[in-house]
């Protein structure tokens, strides 16, 4: 067993280092703050060709590996947090699905200007009624000449406020073999976007409503029966979304490191106080454990999806780790840590939040007992 990087992957690790630390970290914080999405970053990224990492290059991509694309969400957030989201949405969520089982039409359609930075795709799975419970979900899609007529209202959905087209969890019949997915344009008519709110990490979503919206037959992603492949599809979001909890945690255990070293109390630096030392102990300990679980999930995955096991153990350990490392930095920073002045609070925020999206640490619990168990426990 090896666990350093191969040559190739420390040269690619080391290239995009290099780029955030020149394009992107000057602006850091500002762009952390600021609402909406950093298209400016999304360009010079496609540009640098971070975005479509695991795409094949056929399809527009870059044909690399899980794991590249993980270091680039590493190596990008080490110099600006914000801008690892970018990494995300050009690699791990839905345009991995649409990459995968999509027609040569809808790629066509959609993928250039996706991997052009210019655009992004949402996925809208979480209902008002169905949340954890998501094979509970209402909106439907009802078979009329032509395509399919969608009716219903998705909620927390990312990138809601500007994405142009959204992949949607739907239902053509009951139960969970009646789920499938379309791709629904936001210009569609019937498409409303209703109320507006705010994440704690300071990221806007609004409530989508379709009502009666057509969507023409070729824009079917996964009829009937498809909810398993989109899963399947989905632990690629799930690998992003550890990975971004990872590098955020490292982020401000960086920060917090640096801070130790020069802010002195009682006449001694923070760093020669036991009880702080063995907070970084932990930290460290703490990161390094995840990153291996996480490097274990992307690496097993190669270019196809990554297991549901390691998955969903990567992303509850690195969902914790990377919310209690960066609440432990907050704490050893004290007042500076808790102010706007460091990027240390904003990854506290945001690593929260991934602690319950795309599948919560307590439901990737419940999937992994299933794993020891070798059987699942019906939640009902
Ligand atoms: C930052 C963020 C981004 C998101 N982005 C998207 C997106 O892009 N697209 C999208 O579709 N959705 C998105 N979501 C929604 C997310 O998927 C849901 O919030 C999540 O699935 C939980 O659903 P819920 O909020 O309705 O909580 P509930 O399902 O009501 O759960 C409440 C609590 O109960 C726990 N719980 C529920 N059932 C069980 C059980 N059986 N055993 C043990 N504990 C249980 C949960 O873990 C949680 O702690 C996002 C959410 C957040 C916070």
């Amino acid at each position: 067993m090896d666990f350093h990087l191969t040559a190739e992957q420390t040269q690619f690790r080391d290239s995009v280092l290099r780029f955030a630390r020149n394009e992107l970290a000057g602006k850091a914080l500002e762009r952390a703050h600021a609402p909406g999405y950093p298209w400016e970053v999304a360009k010079r990224m496609a540009a640098q060709g971070l975005l479509g990492i695991t795409i094949p290059e056929a399809d527009g991509g870059q044909g690399g590996t899980l794991l590249d694309a993980v270091l680039a969400i590493e190596a990008v957030a080490t110099a600006c947090p914000r801008s690892a989201d970018v990494v995300q949405a050009g690699n791990f969520g839905p345009i991995r699905v649409l990459a995968q089982y999509g027609s040569a039409l809808q790629k066509k359609t959609y993928l250039s200007r996706l991997l052009a930075g210019e655009s992004v795709i949402a996925v809208g799975m979480t209902e008002p009624e169905a949340g954890s419970a998501v094979t509970d979900l209402k909106t439907t899609a009802q078979r009329v000449e032509g395509g399919y007529r969608i009716n219903g209202a998705k909620i927390f959905t990312t990138h809601s406020a500007y994405a142009e087209v959204f992949l949607a969890y739907v239902r053509f019949g009951p139960g969970v073999g009646g789920i499938g997915s379309v791709l629904l344009e936001r210009s569609s008519e019937g498409v409303r976007v209703g109320k507006k709110s705010h994440f704690m990490s300071g990221e806007e979503w609004a409530e989508l409503h379709f009502a009666d919206v057509f969507v023409p037959e070729d824009r079917l992603l996964l009829g009937e029966g498809g909810f398993k492949k989109q899963i399947a599809g989905f632990n690629v979001e799930r690998i992003g979304n550890a990975a971004r909890s990872l590098a955020l945690g490292r982020h401000a255990y960086e920060t917090a490191r640096a801070w130790a070293l020069q802010r002195r109390q009682f006449g001694r630096l923070l760093c020669e106080f036991q009880g702080l030392q063995w907070k970084f102990a932990e930290m460290k300990m703490k990161l390094d454990a995840a990153q291996l679980l996480l490097y274990r999930a992307a690496a097993n995955a190669d270019r196809g999806f990554p297991s549901a096991e390691e998955t969903a153990i990567a992303k509850a350990y690195c969902n914790q780790a990377g919310f209690d490392v960066a609440n432990e930095a907050l704490q050893v920073m004290g007042g500076t840590g808790y102010s706007q002045e460091t990027l240390v609070e904003y990854c506290l925020r945001r690593c929260r939040g991934w602690m319950i999206a795309g599948g919560s640490i307590e439901i990737l619990k419940n999937r992994i007992a299933e794993h020891i168990f070798e059987r699942s426990f019906s939640q009902r």
